[in-house]
């Protein structure tokens, strides 16, 4: 596509988020630019499970994971460091597919309806509109700007944002195996100091997912000695390491993973995604929220582009307004999930409670997903 300077709105990062943000503007005549300074495919830390919240919202885009393999997943399993294991039906279940493969199906899907540049954004300037830069010193004015550039950005940094001021104690390591797993469940396994999630993907290769503190880490200096002597003393994740084989040439890891509080709109920039706020990875959910706060977006500023107002601080209020009514309170449950997983008492009373009172499991599970989009 022909690129011209000025946009109705750029998005700055193409994960789920900003994808699925221009996919939706792409169906509604939109001069949209997406700049990500990654090309496609690559592959990203995650646990590749994706909650059915988002699959009927993900077809109405013409977007159908299974037609590329997903998985389908029905049945969750967790265990405890111990080994102590409780299975469920998930209530609203899900797929496994690679970061690799779903990502690289949004661009592929919107790549020729909207304009695409692969650079850095460095700088993005307000003043009445929006003039962004890029490493290469291009720069392009919008009159909307979408902050969909994740969990960490050299734009966080340049707009001070306050959650950059404190150090990140959790770091995350994932690799593709090959390995005899089912294709319907996820897991989540428990190990001194941290979780790992094991699920399969479109290739068949199971993904292995681990979030843990540096401070555990520090001690091993290395993944397979970490893997070895911390992992492997749950005995599922121990089998699991034992026997599977891995496929990439070494795991990809990314340290300083933050779970402060964030703000929807920040210097009149949309944030969706990671960049408005990121869930405990334990809850499987954070993929689902990206592409949900998309369209939360999408759809508040279509309204207000068809109302032909100019009113940019409606447009901001609604759109915080929106956003916090859908996710704070999931963030919330999250955060206090993962502190009862990780403190050794509780969590061992709670896997005595929920092998008494097993509906205790999907219960939780639904308080951190909500309903399927329509
Ligand atoms: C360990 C771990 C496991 C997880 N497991 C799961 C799971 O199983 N299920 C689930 O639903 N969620 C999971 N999540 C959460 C999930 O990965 C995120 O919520 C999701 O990736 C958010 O998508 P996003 O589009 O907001 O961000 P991202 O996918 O991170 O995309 C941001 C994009 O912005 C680009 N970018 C950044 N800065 C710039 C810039 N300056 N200029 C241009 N481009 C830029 C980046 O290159 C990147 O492509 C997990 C997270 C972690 C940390």
């Amino acid at each position: 596509m022909t690129q011209t300077n000025t946009y109705d709105v750029l998005i700055v990062g193409g994960g789920l988020a900003g994808l699925s943000c221009a996919l939706h503007l792409s169906k509604h005549d939109c001069k949209v630019l997406l700049i990500e300074k990654q090309s496609y495919p690559h592959h990203k830390v995650c646990g590749e499970y994706v909650s059915n919240e988002v699959l009927p919202y993900l077809n109405s885009l013409e977007i159908d994971p299974f037609q590329f393999g997903a998985k389908k997943i029905t049945n969750f399993e967790i265990s405890s460091k111990t080994g102590t294991l409780l299975s469920t039906k998930l209530p609203l279940g899900g797929f496994g597919m690679s970061r690799f493969a779903l990502d690289n199906l949004l661009y592929e899907a919107v790549s020729s309806n909207i304009d695409i540049l692969f650079d850095t954004v460095e700088n993005i300037d307000f003043n009445t509109n929006f003039q962004v830069s890029t490493l290469t010193k291009q720069v392009f004015t919008a009159e909307y700007v979408v902050g969909a550039f994740g969990k960490r950005s050299n734009i966080d940094t340049a707009l001070h944002r306050p959650f950059m001021q404190q150090k990140s104690p959790w770091l995350a390591v994932k690799a593709h195996y090959k390995a005899d797993f089912s294709n319907d469940t996820v897991g989540l396994h428990n190990f001194k100091g941290g979780y790992c999630g094991l699920s399969r993907t479109e290739t068949n290769a199971v993904n292995a997912c681990y979030l843990t503190t540096y401070e555990s880490f520090k001690r091993f200096g290395n993944i397979p000695d970490f893997e070895a002597a911390v992992l492997s003393k749950n005995p599922h994740l121990k089998q699991f390491y034992n026997t599977a084989t891995p496929l990439f040439e070494k795991p990809l890891t990314i340290s300083q993973i933050s779970f402060q509080v964030k703000q929807p709109v920040e210097h009149h920039i949309f944030m969706v995604g990671d960049s408005a706020g990121l869930i405990h990875p334990l809850c499987g959910n954070g993929m689902a929220m990206a592409i949900h706060s998309a369209k939360i977006f999408a759809e508040t500023y279509l309204k207000h582009r068809k109302n032909g107002t100019k009113d940019r601080e409606a447009l901001e209020n609604t759109y915080t307004l929106l956003w916090n009514q859908t996710f704070l309170k999931r963030l919330h449950t999250g955060r206090k999930i993962q502190k009862l997983l990780l403190h050794p008492t509780a969590t061992s009373v709670g896997f005595s409670v929920a092998k008494l009172f097993p509906s205790i499991v999907p219960s939780i599970i639904k308080k951190t997903h909500g309903a399927p989009l329509v």
